[in-house]
């Protein structure tokens, strides 16, 4: 069976099979293409359209996002993790507003100028929006062609050159577009439902017995595990103090309650900001102190519980206490870690964009003591 024939049997699949997403309303939009492929990195379908939906009511033009401060952004992007992506579309798009007179580039090379913008995503906007002949290549694409070509191992570069190779002189769109739904629904990680799969004829892997052995996954490393100790403090006006993470870097930009790396045993003695892993009430004390500038008695900390987050590189567990202050509290002297220190009501903290972690401690905090700001 030759290339075109391949090609030809997956795009009739296509046509009957495609998927029904919001992003793929005709005529496509570039910006709506663009965000779509930059929500679903690392992230599911199911998961990503209600964000899709709410974000291009509330930002339904490149001129709009450009428009919009950082904070409502990050804060419509919630929940969804990775939050450079939301750093990096909201850059590109002041770009493209101020110095492209709102156009997005055509071509693989001018998308993968903009800020974000892998060869990725540069090939799927220019294939699907522009109709450019640009692969793509992404986890499903990957576990296809290593299936079809029977590779175990194949290289990056490989894979591209593969992709590159398949694509048809004409709807290179749709044919990239095919791949990626063949990999979401048919030819899974898993359990690839041969049976149903148009390119069961070619596929060397079916051949071969064994498709869902392709390709072969690396040796899993072990994950790091990090340790945390969070203080939501809470002053006697009923607000919380929370800090901006700094805006380059890990959930830059978000906001959390006052958090410090839990130091391991024998350590704390070193670094006296890190709570040891046995904590003593002036342990938290001190790590106001440290992050804020703030000298309070934290001898009636509560323990407000535990919250677990895994990251792609690593877990973190975050042991969550209350401290409660008797009068208002005073503006921070000082942010240590953080781009800015507020003391918000719940009315301002359920607008600011928390990190998730931090959302599920807010939520802990209020069904324990669901009255005290009421
Ligand atoms: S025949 Fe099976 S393994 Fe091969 S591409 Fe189709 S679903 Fe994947």
């Amino acid at each position: 069976m030759t290339r075109s024939a391949l090609a030809s049997r997956l795009l009739r699949w296509f046509e009957r099979h495609k998927r029904d997403l919001p992003w793929r309303r005709e005529p496509r939009d570039p910006y709506h293409v663009w965000l779509s492929e930059v929500m679903l990195q690392q992230t599911q379908v199911a998961t990503v359209i209600p964000y899709f939906e709410r974000w291009t009511q509330r930002f339904p033009t490149l001129e709009t996002l450009a428009a919009a401060p950082l904070d409502e952004v990050l804060k419509l992007w919630e929940g969804l993790g990775y939050y450079a992506r939301a750093r990096n579309l909201h850059a590109a798009a002041r770009i493209i507003v101020h110095e492209r007179r709102g156009q997005l580039p055509r071509t693989v090379e001018g998308l993968m100028a903009l800020p974000g913008v892998g060869r990725y995503t540069a090939g799927a906007i220019a294939s699907l929006a522009f109709g450019a002949r640009a692969p793509v290549l992404d986890g499903n694409v990957r576990r296809v062609l290593s299936r079809i070509f029977g590779l175990a191992r194949p290289t990056e570069a490989e894979l591209w050159t593969l992709a590159e190779s398949l694509l048809p002189r004409r709807r290179a769109g749709a044919f990239n577009e095919a791949l990626m739904d063949l990999g979401a629904t048919i030819c899974t990680p898993r359990a690839p439902r041969c049976s149903a799969c148009p390119l069961r004829a070619l596929c060397k892997a079916y051949a071969g017995g064994h498709p869902e052995a392709y390709p072969s996954k690396p040796a899993k490393q072990q994950t790091p595990h990090r340790e945390a100790t969070t203080v939501v403090l809470v002053d006697g006006a009923g607000r919380a103090l929370l800090g901006q993470r700094p805006r380059h870097g890990l959930l830059g930009g978000l906001w959390e309650f006052i958090s410090a790396p839990r130091a391991p045993a024998g350590a704390a003695a070193r670094h006296r900001s890190c709570p040891p892993t046995d904590l003593h009430p002036s342990d938290l004390t001190d790590l106001i102190a440290h992050k804020t500038g703030l000298r309070v008695k934290a001898t009636q900390a509560e323990q407000l519980g535990i919250v677990k987050h895994a990251f792609t590189h690593f877990k973190l567990t975050r042991r969550v206490w209350l401290v409660r202050l008797p009068m208002p509290g005073r503006t921070p002297p000082r942010t240590n870690g953080y781009d800015r220190l507020i003391w918000a009501t719940p009315a301002e903290v359920e607008r600011l964009a928390l990190t998730r972690s931090d959302r599920r401690i807010w939520e802990m905090y209020r069904a324990r003591r669901p009255t005290l700001f009421d």
